[in-house]
Formats: C-alpha cells, structure tokens, sequence
C-alpha cells in the first residue's frame, strides 16, 4: 500500500511526488513513457541532444527574494541540485519582415524600449503595464481557487471571485484593441504561443501571466530539461518511493466510491498496486478515460465537454561550426510573416508557417558540450494530422510521412531563409508532429498545454485539485497553467491538498 501513486511523471507529477516525498510519504509515480519527465525529456540522436517542451524558464534568478520564489522551491525539491544558466538579454526577439523588437529584462527596462520605440504610445503603454499587474494579481486568485480547501476558497470566492471572473473574461485581443499602433499591438501579443491560444481566445490573465514570468529573467536548466526528473527522482527514492517508467495506467481503481489504486500495463501485462490516494498528472481528459463510467459521471462528463487546445510542429535541428558567429544566440526568436499575429497554421501541406518560434538550446546551456542546435516550433491546427493520430506508429500509410516530409522541408527553408549563414552547417533535421506530441505524451489530440487555453478553462470547477471522486486528485498544467512553473504549482497544490504542511512553500 503506497502512500500515494502518481501517474504521470512531467514536472507537475513529478513535483507532487517530491514534495510528499520531503514530508515522508511513500509515493510511486507511474509513467508510460520508457524516459521520465514528460514534455521536459529530451532526446538524443547522434551526437545532438533536443528539448521537447522547454525553451526558457522564469522565476528562478540565483538572487533569493520575491523574483526567485520558483527557483527557491525547486532548490527544496532538489536539494539544490538544479542550477540555471541565464539566457541572453533581451531573450525574446519579436520579428517580421523590416521589423525587430528585442524584449529585454527586468521589466523596467522592457518598457523603457518599447517607451523608446514607440514615441507617441505612452498612454497606451502605461495602461497596458497596469492591466498586466491587475491581471496577474487575478490570475493568483484563479489558480487558488482551483486548489485551496473548501473553506479557505468558499471565502477567497466571496472576496475576489467576482473580480477574478471577470478578469479571466477579457480576451488578449480585447485588451489589443485598446492600442491603435499596429505595431505596438503585434509586439505586445506575440508571444502568445506561451500559452497556446490566438488573441481573440487567450484569456489576457494567462497572457499578462505567462509573459510576466520572465520579466525578472529568462534562464534554461544547466545539462538541459531533463536535468528536472533526474534531480526530483532522487528525492522521491529518499522518501522510500519509486519511479517506474513503461507503466501505463489503464484503470484507477475504486472501492465503495473511493480510490484504492492503478491498474497499469508493464511488457504486455496488467499490474495492481494499492493506495488511497491517486494523484492524476497525466491530463484531465487522460483521467477520466481511466474511470469506471458509474464513478463521479457528473463530473466526467464535464470534463468530456472541455477540447484540447491547438498542437504544434517542431523541427529538430543539428548543426556543425560556430552558429553564433552566424548569427545565432541564446534569445528566442519569434518570426512573423506579417504583424498579424494571431494566425494559426491550418493547412501546412499547402501553405507556409505563418508564423516560427526559433530557438538554438545548445548555446543557452553552458554543459551542452559543442553540439549545436536549433528547434523551430510552429503552432498548428491537428486537423491536417486527424487521420493519424490514434493509428498505432506501426500502421501509419505513407501519406503520414508524405505530409510529414513536406512539412518538414517548408519549414527548413523557412527557417534557413532567416538564418542563412547556417545553411552549410546543416546536418541533421528531423519533425515531429501532433501524432508525434500524442504518442510520447499522451496529449489528446496532440495539444500542445492540454486543455484548450479559455477563460472556461480558468474558471471551471471541472478542473480543481480536489475531483468529486474521493481520493482522486489532479496535479499538472491543466489544473493552473501551462509552462514549467505552472504545471509544478498544479503539482505542489495537489501535494498540499494532501500535506498542509506545505502550503507556506506556495506563499
Ligand atoms: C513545444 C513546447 C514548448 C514549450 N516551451 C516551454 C518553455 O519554454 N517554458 C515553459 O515553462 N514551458 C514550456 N512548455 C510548456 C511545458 O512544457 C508544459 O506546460 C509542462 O511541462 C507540462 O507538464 P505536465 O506535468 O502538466 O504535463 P506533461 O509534461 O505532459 O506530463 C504528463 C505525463 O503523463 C504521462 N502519461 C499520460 N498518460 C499516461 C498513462 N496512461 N499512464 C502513465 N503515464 C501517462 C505522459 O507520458 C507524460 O509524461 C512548452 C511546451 C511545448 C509543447
């Protein structure tokens, strides 16, 4: 009998598991995936190593105070064990053709260029900057009310529910359109790939949020993203824990209307393993497909209601020779074909990647030991990759990889017309696509943060730490946040809801 099974083993499963693991308990987090760490594994292939969902990380500057307070909690998962480098300055550059706009670090500063740049738009920068704070503040307030105790959140709902609600209302392009420079308007909206949904969806709250995460620094983990399960597994083995990869969870056992543990699949078998308490990191959607119909129906068919939000394609890019000196850096680049920021590429097989997220990792990470490389990231509809996505790899026609090779080579000359001095330093490239993000992930749909990004989502009782079905609680993005620090808040909440003791850690 476990004093809790995990399943999913991301940063938010991960993070549950370490911080019960700190207070003494005895947790085994169940992955299906043969690599721990979900969309923070990397990957190998030849002598380049690739980071699938992590290009920068905000809140954990090496100064302790108020602008690290993730950093200080990850220091007490890991021991101290996971370091951070920090990125260029600026670290994201927003850019389109005749157009380039650095965004720079501490905030201050950022606005100080924008201030400089757009010599005419004071007014509407300063309003923007306080709907920024006032947004965040509101977005504290969501995601404690998804994961506080009944009472604490039956009066924090009384206090600021109605003020919450109606922030987690306004949309990104709503709060654009108070900006009459286009230009102003497509800087301050480009990053919205952070969160996954264009303007007129994206909820200003997640937008002001996530943004906002790196307005004290931009850093990336020092021997990349999977230096996050590599360092949180020890502390679950000293808890008398386990991590087991290759269990995939198939049913979420339930007596008497209470959990009492997981069936999962190991080498083509089924497996048994006890516990009162079921943390699911492994997606809402994933959760319930895992429920006998009859338990907490109610709520399951809630969450059936709620989509995936959109996916995404990535381009894995290994080069040889001196690519800074060719023009790259450790700054992200977010490349535009137009200021229209907001479209979504709905038919790659016919047109270009309206818009590239373009990262090198290898030269934000000081241990990656000269192999360069780049990853291009374009948000996409998964409709064009709907016929493949539930077919098993094994099955898959030529016509996946038909698309999949005319996918891939748009996107290199996309990329390579932007970087041309790489292009003799080309050696490897390869794509993945949403049956890619589906298979090692389990995302529904290929999505890229899970549940689609809405004010629906921000609000919805469907997606609180604490389900219906006692002993079940969620943990991961979909109960806060996409992004790391999101996805490990939706973990510390669960390992909180369990362990009181823990919540000063959230303060
Ligand atoms: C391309 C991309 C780039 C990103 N870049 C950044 C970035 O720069 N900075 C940032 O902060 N965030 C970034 N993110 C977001 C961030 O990676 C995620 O929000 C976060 O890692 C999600 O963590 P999670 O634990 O909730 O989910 P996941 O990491 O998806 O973990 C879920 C785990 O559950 C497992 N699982 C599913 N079903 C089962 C089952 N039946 N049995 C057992 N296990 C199961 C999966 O295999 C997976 O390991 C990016 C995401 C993507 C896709």
């Amino acid at each position: 009998m476990w004093d809790a099974i995990v399943i999913g083993s991301g940063i938010g499963g991960l993070s549950a598991a370490a911080a019960l693991a700190r207070r003494g308990r005895r947790v085994l987090v169940l992955e299906q995936h043969a690599v721990a760490g979900g969309l923070t594994q990397t990957f190998r292939r030849q002598q380049w190593s690739f980071a699938t969902g992590v290009h920068y990380i905000g809140g954990v500057a090496p100064q302790p105070g108020p602008k690290a307070q993730f950093g200080r909690l990850l220091a007490w998962l890991t021991g101290g064990a996971l370091q951070f480098a920090p990125c260029a300055n600026p670290y994201d550059i927003v850019q389109w053709p005749g157009f380039s706009f650095g965004i720079e670090h501490p905030e201050s500063a950022y606005r100080l260029a924008l201030l400089a740049r757009f010599a005419r738009q004071h007014a509407a920068i300063a309003r923007w900057f306080e709907a920024c704070e006032a947004a965040r503040r509101n977005a504290f307030t969501l995601f404690a009310l998804h994961g506080a105790p009944a009472l604490l959140a039956w009066g924090l709902r009384q206090w600021r529910g109605a003020e919450a609600a109606e922030w987690a209302g306004r949309t990104l392009a709503g709060e654009l359109a108070r900006i009459d420079d286009p230009a102003l308007r497509a800087v301050l909206g480009a990053r919205w790939a952070n969160h996954g949904a264009p303007p007129p969806q994206a909820p200003f709250v997640e937008h002001a949020l996530v943004t906002g995460s790196y307005n004290a620094g931009a850093y990336y983990p020092v021997g990349g993203p999977a230096r996050f399960a590599q360092t949180l597994a020890p502390a679950i083995a000293a808890g008398g824990g386990e991590l087991r990869v290759g269990c995939d969870a198939k049913r979420i056992l339930t007596t008497e209307g209470h959990v009492c543990g997981v069936e999962f699949e190991q080498r083509g078998k089924r497996w048994r393993e006890a516990s009162r308490l079921v943390i699911s990191a492994m997606g809402v959607a994933n959760t319930v497909a895992c429920l006998d119909d009859e338990d907490a129906a109610g709520w399951q068919q809630t969450v059936r209601g709620l989509a995936p939000g959109l996916s995404y394609v990535s381009l894995y890019v290994g080069l040889e020779g001196d690519i800074a000196a060719a023009g790259a850096s450790s700054a992200n680049h977010w490349i535009y074909a137009s200021q229209d920021i907001g479209a979504v590429w709905r038919d790659p097989a016919q047109t270009e990647a309206p818009a590239l997220f373009v990262s090198f990792p290898s030269l934000k990470d000081p241990a990656s030991h000269g192999a360069p490389t780049a990853e291009v990231v374009s948000v996409v509809d998964a409709a064009a990759f709907a016929p493949w996505l539930a077919m098993p790899a094994a099955r898959r026609p030529p016509e996946y990889q038909a698309l999949k090779e005319q996918v891939q080579q748009r996107l290199l000359a996309q990329f390579l017309r932007h970087f041309p001095a790489l292009r003799p330093m080309l050696r490897f490239h390869e794509l993945s696509t949403p049956v890619t993000q589906q298979r090692y992930v389990r995302s529904p749909q290929g999505a890229m943060y899970g549940i689609e990004m809405s004010a629906e989502r921000l609000t919805s009782p469907a997606l609180h730490v604490r389900t219906p079905l006692p002993g079940l609680l969620l943990a991961g993005q979909d109960v806060t946040s996409p992004g790391v620090e999101g996805a490990c808040m939706g973990g510390m909440l669960a390992a909180a809801s369990v362990e009181p003791a823990l919540w000063p850690m959230l303060r």
